[in-house]
């Protein structure tokens, strides 16, 4: 499969790592919409927010019990923003399902 973020959590294409263990990994983005802009994978292949189900979603609460400590790595003591795209209309460009945390300064509230 032709998935970019798999090639990531898999080692073959080079990421800037800033958390990882045996189910999830944290890079930072390449193109960066705030001071600090990490995204959060799970390194099992899910398409999205939309493909997720009873069988494969414990990772989603896994990844989130691991926010805090990645954003205390990151020094983001203030706050920060998790924002996740689903499918077209949610803006989603890379379909393997993926968290942004951004912060680094005040965020703008405009949501859509
Ligand atoms: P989406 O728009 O799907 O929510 O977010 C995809 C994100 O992945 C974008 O912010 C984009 O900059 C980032 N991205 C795309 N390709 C790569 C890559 O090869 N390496 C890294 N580190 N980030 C990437
Ligand atoms: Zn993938």
């Amino acid at each position: 499969m032709d998935c970019i973020f798999c090639k990531i959590a898999n080692g073959e294409i080079p990421s800037n790592k800033v958390y990882e263990d045996d189910k999830i990994l944290a890079f930072y983005d390449l193109e960066p919409q705030a001071p600090v802009h990490v995204l959060v994978i799970p390194k099992e292949h899910i398409c999205c927010a939309d493909a997720l189900n009873s069988e494969n979603s414990a990772v989603v609460g896994y990844i989130f019990s691991k926010i805090p400590e990645i954003t205390a790595k990151l020094g983001l003591t203030n706050g920060y923003r998790i924002v996740n795209n689903c499918k077209e209309d949610g803006g989603q460009t890379v379909f393997h399902l993926h968290f942004h945390i951004l912060g680094g300064k005040k965020l703008n509230v405009n949501m859509a």
